[in-house]
């Protein structure tokens, strides 16, 4: 309502205002008219007076008799009371004057602006205060050639008299007002009716409530044109709103379910959005745990990204560049490698990623490594096939038995490196490829018992005796191949290195809802406690030459952890009290 008020008060002080100037022009104006109407007439009366004051002084002689007294008759018989009559001779001597009996004293008239005028044009007329009577005269003189006849009358164009006259027009003038007043008011309370639904309208928009059901009895005048482009504009923004609003969402969920962690800074390093990998990468990188994104410029290992944002926010190089301006590095911390990145948007917010890349970098250490290795180790049986080669071929006339002892160690030595490629790619399989092993459940005592007699001559050959402990309920869920290896190389590892007249026995100790638990020990004569934690390494082997002797890669204890890791089962090592090696390892049921 104070708008209406205010809105309506407006318009009637408008309207006040222009009224009234316009009604006191009129007035001024009429009052004006009137005033040169009435001077005009009583002018023109006194000159009427003047020339028949002329005449009668003509007729009766009277300037030559002197007797002006019998002007007094004259006096009496003009239209207007109170007129003045004065005579003047030509050198400004009062020789008559109604209104003094005695006209010796009274001082000379020439200088009288009205007698004056008469003395050059004919006639003159001035308006003054009389000091006689103090009333406001009008004054004529006439040039008479022998004489000036000045009358005189009272002037009398004052205001109140005007208004009292101009009564009518003022009634009209304040009827008119009342009428334009009514009118103004019907109009104005209309109109602020609609500007007061109209303003509703838009407060109602304005705080997001759904407008386009409203009631509102809008006419189809400008208002209506008004309220339908509010809906309009309303409702754009309403759907830009929403959109934008379901983008955010669609990007928060974004950002949640990434692995990396992301957040977004203003120009000012305050947060807009940060996910909650971020927080935890920075909590890890960061001696300080906090919740705060913003931590992330106090942390020293990301000094980089302050420089690199300080140097652009204050350049406006980014615009120029069609890339935007970025940084990359990785921070190590606490054995964990993160890959930091900052890109600088055009309006100099920026983002800082974070990614955990510590198993990709860890894994091309370790690839890096690996493959030294392999080089490594594939150039032995390689140069030695070589050797045994070059022997044959440059010496044609050696026996034809150690010809054959020549090619028998070289086919040996390729049969070695078959051995050793079989190894790695099988190795790198259970790394790379896990998942393409076919796994089912599986009876695990035929496994064994097949690893063991495809050893069984080697067995036999060194006296040695196995028991295996695994009733056939036993089923886990494996691949046949990956398990088989999984036995294989742990009796053939016995044989090796356990030596002759040992016993090996596989059982199965232990089992809950998830996994079985199985030991593996053969009575040989175990590993010096040094190299316990390393034997599962690729390549690595406890005595060099003994492991080349009996055909070992050094990948052998490594395919058995992977394989059983494949399986979701950890394994372990150590020397038995009473001597020999002890595996304990578990695999997954189902
Ligand atoms: P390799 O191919 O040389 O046998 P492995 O990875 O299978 O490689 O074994 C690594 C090292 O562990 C071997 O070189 C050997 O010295 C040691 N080792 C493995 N099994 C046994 C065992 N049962 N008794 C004693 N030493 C073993």
């Amino acid at each position: 309502m104070i708008v209406q008020r205010t809105f309506r008060r407006r318009i009637f002080i408008n309207f006040f205002v222009v009224f009234s100037v316009f009604t006191l022009a009129v007035l001024g104006y009429q009052y004006d008219r009137e005033k040169s109407y009435r001077t005009g007439q009583l002018e023109n009366t006194l000159e009427n007076i003047s020339e028949v004051t002329h005449r009668y002084i003509e007729h009766k002689r009277i300037f030559e008799s002197g007797d002006f007294k019998s002007l007094d008759t004259l006096k009496m018989l003009l239209p207007i009371e109170n007129t003045r009559l004065t005579i003047v001779d030509m050198t400004g001597k009062v020789v008559y004057d109604s209104f003094v009996a005695d006209v010796q004293p009274v001082e000379n008239h020439l200088k009288r602006p009205e007698v004056q005028k008469a003395l050059y044009s004919g006639k003159g007329t001035d308006i003054r205060l009389s000091n006689t009577t103090n009333q406001k005269f009008y004054y004529y003189a006439k040039n008479c050639k022998k004489y000036f006849v000045r009358t005189a009358a009272l002037y009398n164009v004052d205001m109140a008299k005007f208004l009292k006259t101009e009564r009518t027009f003022l009634v009209f003038v304040v009827f008119l007002f009342i009428l334009m007043w009514v009118l103004l008011h019907f109009t104005t309370r209309r109109l602020s009716e609609f500007i007061v639904k109209l303003k509703d309208f838009a407060l109602k928009a304005g705080q997001n409530e759904d407008i386009s059901k409203m009631d509102s009895n809008f006419q189809d005048n400008e208002l209506g044109v008004i309220r339908k482009q509010i809906i309009q504009i309303y409702d754009n923004l309403k759907t830009a709103k929403d959109e934008l609003t379901s983008e955010r969402e669609k990007l928060y969920g974004h950002l949640q379910v990434l692995k990396e962690g992301i957040s977004i800074f203003t120009p000012g390093k305050n947060k807009i959005l940060a996910n909650s990998h971020f927080i935890q990468f920075i909590n890890m990188i960061s001696d300080k745990s906090t919740i705060s994104a913003e931590h992330v410029f106090s942390i020293p290992e990301f000094n980089k990204v302050v420089e690199f944002v300080d140097k652009y926010r204050e350049s406006d190089l980014q615009t120029q560049n069609k890339e935007l301006p970025h940084i990359e590095f990785t921070i190590e911390k606490s054995e964990k490698f993160f890959h930091i990145r900052c890109i600088i948007f055009v309006d100099k917010s920026f983002e800082v990623l974070i990614s955990d890349v510590t198993r990709p970098e860890k894994q091309r250490l370790l690839k890096q490594q690996l493959t030294s290795n392999i080089a490594h180790e594939l150039k032995t049986p390689l140069s030695s096939i070589k050797g045994y080669l070059e022997t044959v071929l440059n010496n044609p006339n050696i026996p034809a038995e150690k010809q054959t002892y020549f090619l028998e160690k070289a086919f040996a030595q390729s049969q070695r490196l078959t051995d050793l490629l079989n190894d790695i790619s099988l190795l790198n399989n259970i790394e790379d490829a896990g998942g393409l092993f076919e796994f089912k459940p599986l009876m695990l005592k035929p496994v064994i018992r097949d690893a063991i007699e495809n050893l069984k001559i080697r067995l036999t050959e060194r006296n040695m005796d196995y028991k295996i402990d695994v009733d056939n309920e036993v089923v886990v869920n494996g691949n046949e191949s990956l398990l088989f290896s999984v036995f294989q190389n742990l009796v053939e590892n016995s044989i090796n290195y356990a030596g002759n007249n040992t016993t090996i026995s596989i059982r199965k100790y232990l089992e809950d809802n998830k996994f079985y638990y199985f030991q593996y020990t053969d009575s040989g004569s175990g590993i010096p406690e040094e190299h316990l934690p390393r034997i599962f390494e690729r390549f690595y082997r406890v005595d060099y030459g003994r492991s080349r002797e009996t055909g070992g890669t050094g990948l052998g204890l490594s395919i058995v952890k992977n394989a059983i890791m494949l399986h979701k089962g950890e394994i372990s090592v150590k020397n038995r009290p009473e001597g020999g090696l002890e595996f304990l390892f578990s695999l997954a049921k189902r």
